[in-house]
């Protein structure tokens, strides 16, 4: 396979992005490989500048549940765009979106348009504050919710840990509000809330941690969350920007029949173009400008482009039957690249985890169930993996720490090669 096209586009691209790139992971950094640079994609299929084909897991990390290029989705940003990119005045578009998320999502009653997940969280946040009129937020070890800077915080040991930034540029005093407990530690949780609940604006959290590789809530955990959060009048926000109209039509608190106070949104809203949304319930949704007094803006929120593209995927996505596709897709991924490892004799070395249309292969032999546990995967052993992969046509992640995205375009042919090209990989790493 030749990435000579890539990599000059690499080596160019340097000069003018910073590392390359304008988001760090693509640049391939943790997997020591030359980041692919895309030229087309067209269903579950993509390909890069040298004329490589791959089957996709990545699917732009999770917008793509369609697939690439949905032709219902291309015919209607293109019918939009005649008729105009941006007003920036209301549209019946938005009114139209708004509408089908209120009608999917349980929490949701009233909800505002942003340009990205992190807007969306960092709104969120701000309104959580500025409803609660509290300043200190909870998070749970990581999970991520977008480079807002109060999130970029993570746990050090401890029970509880208050917050230092984990990149430089936060200053101290932001990150010092924020709270890091590990997941699936209601203990930790409770004993924050306990010592200073009264201070507590609101828990933040992605109800199915997808960011750290996939993490499933324990039994009981998310219930417990939702108990406590609500004894103390602590707003409880579920970033579902990757669980959302992913697990279900109406995200993971629909799939475990939790409610929370307030929802984030990203990804499959916009069909692949620039959106995110949060929402909840309308007496908080309310507190927001020009209602109400917590600030909140934006030039291109509720783009008539990303508006067309995100109505018409949640439309398919609403037909009968698409929900019991994307879960068995997911699973004969996830349980084929299973079967893959046991006949390569490498399963005991790993950890396999699948909900839905997401799964991810842990490189260790600890039962993961937080951030600590994802982190004694060999990253090594992973990038050494993803190599493999990628030279016989399969794009996963090029992380340890991400999850394995199956759309409705997936056929059962690219999951079988995808399952044949893994016992490869899994017997040339083993060697
Ligand atoms: N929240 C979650 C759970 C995410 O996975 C992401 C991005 O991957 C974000 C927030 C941030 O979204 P964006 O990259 O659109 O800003």
């Amino acid at each position: 396979m030749s990435v000579e096209k890539s990599k000059a586009l690499f080596e160019e691209a340097k000069k003018y992005i910073p590392g390359g790139v304008n988001s760090p992971v693509r640049a391939f950094k943790s997997v020591g490989d030359i980041p692919r640079f895309i030229e087309k994609a067209k269903g579950s299929h993509i390909w890069d500048v040298d004329g490589n084909e791959y089957i996709d897991y990545v699917c732009s990390w999770g917008p793509m549940i369609l697939g690439h290029a949905h032709p219902e989705v291309v015919n209607a940003i293109k019918e939009q765009a005649e008729k105009g990119t941006s007003y920036g005045a209301p549209t019946e578009l938005e009114v139209k979106l708004a509408k089908m998320i209120v009608d999917m999502v349980p929490g949701v009653e009233k909800v505002r348009m942003v340009n990205s997940g992190t807007e969306a969280t960092m709104s969120a946040i701000r309104l959580a504050r500025g409803y609660t009129k509290r300043d200190k937020v909870i998070k749970f070890e990581g999970c991520y919710h977008g480079h807002v800077d109060s999130l970029l915080v993570k746990a050090g040991s401890g029970l509880a840990t208050f917050g230092v930034p984990t990149s430089p540029g936060i200053p101290e005093d932001f990150a010092k509000h924020t709270i890091t407990v590990p997941y699936n530690n209601i203990d930790a949780l409770k004993k924050v809330v306990d010592e200073i609940g009264d201070e507590i604006a609101c828990v933040i959290m992605e109800p199915v941690m997808a960011n750290a590789g996939l993490i499933m809530p324990e039994d009981g955990f998310l219930e417990k969350v939702r108990e406590i959060t609500a004894e103390k009048g602590i707003l409880l926000i579920f970033d579902e920007v990757i669980t959302g109209f992913r697990l279900a039509p109406g995200g993971a608190q629909e799939y475990f029949g939790i409610t929370p106070d307030l929802s984030c949104f990203g990804k499959i809203i916009g069909g692949g173009l620039p959106v995110g949304a949060f929402g909840g319930k309308a007496e908080i949704m309310d507190y927001l400008a020009p209602e109400g007094p917590v600030y909140q803006a934006g030039t291109l929120s509720g783009n008539p482009l990303a508006m067309v593209a995100g109505i018409k995927t949640l439309e398919i996505l609403k037909k009968p039957g698409t929900y019991e596709t994307l879960r068995e897709k997911g699973k004969k991924f996830a349980e084929g690249v299973k079967s893959a490892a046991e006949k390569a004799g490498v399963a005991d070395k790993l950890c396999f985890k699948n909900l839905e249309s997401l799964s991810c292969v842990f490189f260790t032999d600890k039962e993961v169930k937080d951030f600590s546990t994802a982190a004694t995967s060999n990253t090594e052993a992973y990038a050494a993996f993803f190599k493999e992969m990628i030279k016989r046509g399969v794009y996963l992640a090029p992380s340890q720490f991400e999850v394995a995205f199956v759309s409705i375009a997936h056929t059962e042919e690219d999951i079988e090669k995808s399952i044949q090209a893994a016992e490869e990989s899994f017997k040339a790493i083993k060697e």
